[in-house]
């Protein structure tokens, strides 16, 4: 992900000051999407350590296999430290947590979420005195917060995938499989501009009703319901939509129970947008498109949380869900994906990414939202 110089200096000292507000001696980062969030860097899910440290107070340092110190973009903010396939890497870290050997002084660091199970035990080995907490609790609250850039990013992604949705409504479903539609969802994410697609769902008649179904040989029939739920990650940021279609044929419509549930569905999902104000709990976004479903009937089939954040990743906080009193702020960014699957039948949902401004909630995806009939 390529930052700027300033940008990443804003973050380093947004981390420090959420440092000394949480009472944390050091920041520990390695893989996961924190460490490429603050320095652009995205560490390789390897053997070998890649570790920034960040001190309280002092220089950070990036601790990183020799081979791979190639492709870091460096900027002032951090030094970096390669080591030699012989070098103890825990070692390196351990010493830049400071020189305790003392088991009585406590060190507290947080460490991010996604470091490897081996290097926290050996670094708990390596460095007595030492006291973990989770590096969530450092950048959490931070990353929630989408800065303009990454908002812009955000929505260049979802526009690119509001397009394939666009374009699906002239598409053949019919004769096709689930697998064979996914993959050309797949084929149009990569084109349309995203380094990765991360997950194209086409769940068709029954299958619908398992909410993240793998997409399977099923042969697509006219008068299936056909959930698509597709997303990426274009240039760092990740998209994520979902839309509803329905098989049709000469002389057989849409029947009105599927068009009776869908209008649940979408007057529930419009009623999780319009919740999203600034100041509101993230549980009355769930509990708004849960209260429409509820009253329509269905609420026994709609199984799961109303949405999750997003940003550098598909799923992170803040989640709408029951229980969770966070207040929305501006810069906050999440899905709004009510669903209602009947077992053994079909199954739908509508999803849309919305961001929390000062005026209120704005969708980022804009795909028309009604359930298409396609051949
Ligand atoms: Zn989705
Ligand atoms: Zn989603």
């Amino acid at each position: 992900m390529k930052l700027t110089d300033a940008v990443v200096a804003d973050r380093f000292a947004r981390v420090r000051s959420r440092m000394a507000e949480t009472g944390v001696d050091a920041l520990l980062l390695s893989t996961g999407a924190d460490l490429p969030w603050l320095t652009g860097y995205e560490a390789m899910p390897l053997e070998r350590l890649t570790m920034l440290v960040v001190p309280a107070e002092g220089d950070a340092v990036l601790v990183i296999p020799r081979l791979e110190a190639p492709r870091v973009v460096e900027h002032p903010s951090f030094a970096v430290a390669p080591w030699d396939e012989t070098d103890d890497p825990i070692a390196l870290v351990a010493d830049l947590l400071g020189p305790s050997t003392d088991p009585s002084v406590e060190t507290v660091a947080a460490i991010g979420d996604h470091t490897w199970g081996r290097f926290v035990v050996e670094l708990l080995a390596a460095r007595p005195g030492l006291a973990l907490r989770r590096g969530v609790e450092v950048t959490g609250p931070l990353r929630m917060v989408k800065d303009a850039a990454e908002i812009a990013a955000l929505r260049r992604a979802a526009a690119a995938v509001d397009a394939i949705a666009v374009g699906l409504r002239d598409e053949r479903f019919s004769g096709r499989t689930e697998a064979e539609l996914s993959r050309v969802i797949v084929e149009r994410m990569l084109a349309a501009g995203h380094e990765r697609a991360n997950f194209a769902i086409v769940a068709t008649g029954p299958n619908g009703a398992s909410p993240h179904h793998d997409p399977t040989d099923r042969v697509i029939e006219p008068g299936d319901v056909v959930l698509c739920d597709f997303g990426g990650t274009m240039h760092g940021y990740c998209s994520d939509i979902t839309r509803m279609f329905v098989v049709g044929e000469p002389g057989r419509e849409v029947t009105a129970e599927v068009e009776a549930v869908y209008a649940v569905l979408a007057e529930a999902q419009e009623a999780g947008v319009q919740a999203g104000v600034p100041g509101a709990p993230c549980e009355t976004v769930d509990a708004a498109t849960r209260a429409v479903i509820t009253e329509g009937g269905y609420g026994e089939y709609f199984v799961h949380r109303t949405g999750h954040g997003i940003g550098t990743e598909e799923h992170e906080d803040p989640y709408m869900v029951a229980g969770n009193r966070l207040l929305l702020a501006p810069g906050h960014a999440y899905s709004v994906e009510p669903g209602i699957y009947l077992p053994g039948r079909f199954g739908m949902r509508l999803e849309d990414i919305v961001v929390c401004t000062p005026e209120g909630p704005e969708r980022l995806t804009n795909a028309p939202r009604d359930l298409a009939v396609v051949r």
